[in-house]
């Protein structure tokens, strides 16, 4: 026809459907949960946008998923009653593989297939998983709110190439056709169907619909009738008593809420009730995401309100050094015709957003507390993948600066391991008897933090000393300056004052060397002029012959390459 248009994807994206295809094989069925995902979310699009603007609906306030087989023509079809999509929505969200960071993304592959599973889970290929079991895919969509000419459907047969065309159609919302490949055949069966349904997508809150199939004692076969029937529960998981929900829903809803192909680490799922009635079902993921230090990483969790979608990513339920978690909120208690606006002032979600944070926190602490192998393992997986997005926590949220603290963990000279396992109350409960203060060192990378000569002294003494190497750490310890009445100290900066770990003796053989140096220590920095501030006598070497240290106020030496190199 002439009004088929016909455009390229990106240049990777043929090799990365390619991959995509052979890397998820094994598990084929998973296209399906992804595109009942896409449904579902484009409902509750429709749920958001409605709140503002009822007229959306048009007449077909019921939202539901239809799903549909035709052994004749070998195919499947997914369609919803959704928000659907418009021309530029089509081109945008459908012909666009390329994400920044495609290309790093597709080197990135190594050809393991289930670490590239993974990753590719990661990157969100989720409607691409439909060319897994398809050779041509047709999705035919019109936005709500359009009128019936504006329909589109776009066609694709994984290539690198699709169509898109201008079509008439009735309904609003997406239907999505998948023409399977050679082999796929048993996928054309209600009962093949129905037990993907009920295992990877039963949590999906909207009922999944399909025809009933009776038996036809003429053909002797059963015959796809009229009648539909509700596969799925269709009711809301985090509503359902805990003991009747298996640790398989709990995943699979998971990957529903998160847009992962993995399983997550661990979940917390409570009613809370009193002054504010709410139930949080709180995920944290077994991996970090491809943005997590991105500044436009999507976060926070969806909130519902009586079991009614609201909105996505709702920030405001999560403080910041929480983004990774994933997860739904249901309110009882607030109105619904919520928005972002009133969110930002309400004192309801400040008090829910505290309850929050304080399940988070109680859900690692166990991790970090168990004496179970399982959770030890898992709490090391944790800290791996979002420790450094913990520490900001630190201070961003003072009220639980003393909990947070409790979980950091850092390497130590204790056991030198690159792997930082070392707790502060690890650290306080290996103290010598007189040691008042926990010691550490900041530098740019582990090696550096090992090979300082301002360790020299605690080595010889055999004072444990923190080795903080990562980004975040200089800005973790100008807001931690104690931990259970112990204040941090580096030992890179201002006098090492030891305290009473020197020996009277020491201390006085010390002051007379000092006073007997000082012809020679006003002479150096007479020579050095301008480049330092003061040269003394120092104990803290017991190798180099010399260090420069920080004035006790002054930015560490770290600090100041670390913003140097930073352009300040
Ligand atoms: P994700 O769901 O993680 O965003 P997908 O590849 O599954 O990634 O989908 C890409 C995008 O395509 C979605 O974000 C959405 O904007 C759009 N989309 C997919 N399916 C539908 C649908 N059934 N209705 C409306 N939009 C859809
Ligand atoms: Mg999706």
């Amino acid at each position: 026809a002439e009004n088929v248009e016909h455009l390229n994807f990106q240049a990777e994206a043929k090799q990365l459907l390619r991959l995509m295809i052979h890397s998820l094989y094994s598990n084929k069925e998973i296209f399906l949960r992804e595109l009942i995902s896409n449904a579902s979310d484009a409902a509750d699009k429709l749920r958001f946008e409605g709140l503002s603007d009822t007229a959306l609906y048009e007449s077909d306030p019921d939202l539901k998923i239809r799903i549909a087989y035709d052994k004749e023509a070998r195919t499947i079809t997914i369609s919803d009653n959704g928000i659907g999509m418009s021309r530029q929505e089509v081109i945008d969200n459908i012909g666009t593989i390329a994400k920044s960071g495609t290309r790093e993304f597709i080197d990135s592959l190594t050809g393991d297939q289930a670490r590239d599973a993974n990753l590719i889970g990661q990157f969100g290929v989720g409607f691409y998983s439909a060319f897994i079991v398809a050779d041509k895919v047709t999705l035919t969509t019109r936005r709500a709110g359009l009128t019936t000419e504006h329909g589109v459907r776009w066609e694709s047969s994984g290539e690198g190439e699709y169509t898109l065309e201008t079509v008439e159609k009735r309904d609003r919302g997406t239907e999505v056709v998948l023409h399977l490949r050679e082999d796929e055949d048993e996928l054309l069966s209600s009962f093949q169907l129905r037990s993907i349904i009920r295992k990877y997508s039963d949590h999906i809150t909207l009922p999944i619909i399909m025809k009933k199939e009776v038996w036809d004692d003429e053909s002797k076969a059963y015959k796809i009738s009229d009648e539909e029937e509700t596969v799925n529960q269709a009711s809301a998981i985090w509503a359902r008593p805990k003991n009747e929900i298996t640790q398989e829903q709990y995943d699979e809803f998971y990957k529903h809420v998160a847009h992962d192909f993995e399983p997550p680490l661990a979940h917390v799922h409570a009613r809370v009730e009193g002054k504010q009635e709410y139930i949080q079902l709180l995920y944290i993921p077994a991996h970090a995401p491809f943005d997590l230090f991105d500044r436009e990483h999507r976060h926070g969790l969806k909130l519902y309100i009586k079991r009614v979608f609201i909105m996505d990513d709702a920030e405001k339920l999560l403080p910041g050094y929480l983004r990774f978690v994933r997860g739904i909120i249901d309110s009882n208690d607030l109105p619904l015709n919520v928005s972002r606006e009133i969110l930002q002032e309400s004192k309801d979600i400040d008090s829910i957003r505290a309850g929050s944070v304080k399940k988070v926190l109680g859900l690692i602490e166990d991790l970090a507390t168990s004496d179970k192998s399982e959770d030890q393992e898992k709490f090391k997986i944790f800290w791996r993948e979002f420790g450094q997005v913990l520490k900001e926590g630190v201070a961003e949220d003072y009220s639980n600066r003393e909990r947070i603290a409790k979980l950091l963990r850092f390497t130590s000279t204790h056991d030198e391991q690159e792997e930082q396992t070392v707790s502060l109350d690890d650290y306080i409960a290996r103290m010598k008897p007189e040691q008042e203060k926990i010691y550490y060192i900041t530098a740019d990378g582990l090696k550096a933090a090992q090979s300082s000569p301002h360790l020299e002294i605690f080595r010889k003494k055999g004072i444990e000393v923190l080795l903080l190497h990562d980004r975040i750490d200089e800005w973790l310890t100008a807001n931690l300056n104690e931990y259970a009445g112990k204040s941090l100290q580096s030992i890179a900066k201002g006098d090492l004052d030891l305290g009473k770990l020197e020996d009277e003796v020491e201390k006085q053989e010390h002051e007379k060397e000092a006073g007997d140096f000082q012809e020679l220590t006003a002479k150096m920095k007479e020579v050095l002029g301008e480049l330092v501030k003061d040269v003394r006598i120092t104990y803290r070497l017991t190798e180099s012959p010399a260090c420069l240290v920080a004035d006790t106020h002054d930015m560490s030496g770290n600090l100041g390459r670390l913003l140097k190199s930073a352009g300040q």
